[in-house]
C-alpha cells in the first residue's frame, strides 16, 4: 500500500482573523477576543499582533492588559466562528469525503486517494486549498502535510501563520531528535513534567525509551506513548459527519466578581442550565451526562459530572442534577467561586424519551415558550424567578428582565 497523505488545516488565530477580516479598523492592530469585554474575563483568541506583545490564549484579560493596556477587546461572535468554520470544511470537503473536524478551527484530510486528481504533489495541493479559503473567505491557515495525522498536526504547528510544511520519511529522524516531546499532540505540561522526570525531553528520546519503563510509569497509554515518539500513527481520519461532532454542549461564567453568594451562585448556576438546555433543544439534542465546574478563586478548580437515566433537554431538569453536584462538592464552600461552567453530554438526537407525565409537559411548554421569548428579546432576557427556593412543581414562575432592569410578572 502507498504512504497515506494526511493534510492537517488549522485556521490562524482563528475567532481574531474573523473580527479583523470583518472590520477594517482591527486589521494591523493587537485584539483579544473575549467574552464580555465589560467584565472580567479571558483571552478566547487573540491577533498575531496581540501575540508579539506576548498576551496568550487563556490568560486573563486583565494580565493581558497589563503587558498592553491599549489592546483592543472585542466581544466574541461565537455563530459567526461556528459559520465560518462550516464554510471552511466545506471547501475541505471539495478535496477528499475523509474530513474529520478536529475543533472549530482544524480539520484533518486524508488525500491519500485524490490528490493527484488536483495538482501535481501535496504541497500544491495545500496550496490550492489555501487559495481557496483565503479567496472566499479572506482568511489564512497553517497546512501540515505527513503520512498520519499525529505528524501532520505537527507539521501544521511548526510554521504558523500561513504555514506550509510537509514532513516526510526522509527528514522524520533528524525532526523527532529535534523536537521537544511537549510538541506532540496530547503531551500537555503534566505528561511532559512526568517524561522530563524519566530523562525524555524529545521525542526521539520517548520513541527509544523502554516500552516497559512507560508502561510501568504510565499505565496503558505507555505503548502508544512510545509509538507517538517513533512518529507512528495508524489512526484513520474519520468521514466528515456534521451531526457526530457534537460531543457535548456547555456554558462557562465568570463571576463579576468573586461570590460565597449561595444565591448568586444558584441563580447564575440556573442561568447557566437554562441556556445549555436552550442550544441543546434548538439543535435538537438532548443528554444523560450533566458536568459541573467550579473554579474558586485562587484558580484551582474542580469538575463533577452525574449520569442520569434518561437524556434531558430541559434548563430545569439539568438545573436540578447541577444543583445536586453543587451540593455534594462544595460545600462547605471552599472559598469565593470566581467561574462556573455548565455541560451536557452522551448526547443523542431526537431520542428524548417521550415525558408522560403531566408536570414533564408543563415543563416543557414552558421551555418552548422561554425559547421564543429568549428568540425575540435575546438570551439571558427570561430568568426563572427563584433559582435558591426548593424547587417543587409548583414555583416554576419566571420574570422577564428587560436590558434596563424593568421586570415583568
Ligand atoms: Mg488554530
Amino acid at each position: 500500500m502507498s504512504e497515506r497523505v494526511i493534510v492537517h488545516v488549522d485556521m490562524n488565530a482563528f475567532f481574531a482573523s474573523v473580527e479583523q477580516r470583518d472590520n477594517p479598523h482591527l486589521r494591523g492592530k493587537p485584539i483579544i477576543v473575549c467574552g464580555n469585554p465589560k467584565s472580567r474575563t479571558v483571552v478566547a483568541a487573540c491577533s498575531y499582533e496581540a501575540k508579539a506583545l506576548g498576551i496568550t490564549n487563556g490568560m486573563s484579560v486583565f494580565e493581558a492588559r497589563q503587558l498592553y493596556p491599549h489592546v483592543i477587546l472585542v466581544g466574541g461572535n461565537p455563530e459567526k466562528y461556528v459559520d465560518a468554520a462550516r464554510r471552511i470544511f466545506a471547501i475541505c470537503v471539495e478535496f477528499t469525503p475523509q474530513v474529520e473536524v478536529f475543533s472549530i478551527d482544524e480539520a484533518f484530510l486524508d488525500v491519500t486517494g485524490t490528490w493527484r486528481l488536483f495538482a501535481a504533489t501535496p504541497e500544491d495541493l495545500a496550496r490550492l486549498i489555501k487559495q481557496r479559503i483565503r479567496e472566499a473567505h479572506g482568511l489564512t491557515c497553517s497546512i501540515g502535510i505527513a503520512p498520519n495525522k499525529l505528524l501532520a498536526k505537527l507539521a501544521s504547528d511548526l510554521q504558523k501563520p500561513d504555514g506550509l510544511i510537509r514532513i516526510t520519511d526522509a527528514h522524520l529522524t533528524a525532526l523527532l531528535a529535534r523536537l521537544p516531546v511537549e510538541t506532540l499532540c496530547g503531551v500537555g505540561e503534566h505528561l511532559k513534567a512526568h517524561l522530563n522526570d524519566l530523562g525524555i525531553v524529545t521525542c526521539a528520546d520517548l520513541g527509544r525509551a523502554p516500552a516497559s519503563m512507560l508502561t510501568a510509569r504510565f499505565g496503558l497509554i505507555g505503548a502508544s506513548l512510545k509509538r507517538m515518539g517513533q512518529g507512528v500513527d495508524e489512526r484513520p481520519v474519520g468521514m466528515f459527519n456534521e451531526e457526530a461532532d457534537v460531543k457535548s454542549m456547555g456554558h462557562a461564567y465568570t463571576l463579576p466578581r468573586d461570590t460565597e453568594d449561595n444565591e448568586e451562585i444558584l441563580g447564575t448556576l440556573l442561568r447557566l442550565c437554562e441556556r445549555v438546555g436552550r442550544r441543546l433543544r434548538a439543535d435538537g439534542y438532548a443528554g444523560r451526562t450533566i458536568s459541573l465546574t467550579v473554579r474558586y478563586k485562587d484558580f484551582s478548580m474542580i469538575s463533577h459530572a452525574r449520569t442520569i437515566p434518561y437524556a434531558v433537554d430541559s434548563g430545569l431538569r439539568i438545573y436540578q442534577v447541577a444543583r445536586r453536584l453543587v451540593e455534594a462538592s462544595c460545600r462547605p464552600l471552599p472559598q469565593r467561586v470566581r467561574l462556573l461552567g455548565v455541560s451536557v453530554s452522551h448526547l443523542t438526537r431526537h431520542q428524548r424519551q417521550l415525558s408522560f407525565l403531566e408536570e414533564e409537559l408543563r415543563l416543557e411548554r414552558l421551555d418552548r415558550c422561554l425559547d421564543r421569548i429568549a428568540d425575540r428579546f435575546g438570551e439571558c432576557c427570561v430568568v426563572r424567578a427563584s433559582a435558591s427556593t426548593p424547587l417543587t412543581p409548583k414555583s416554576h414562575g419566571f420574570l422577564l428582565k428587560h436590558r434596563r432592569g424593568l421586570v415583568l410578572g
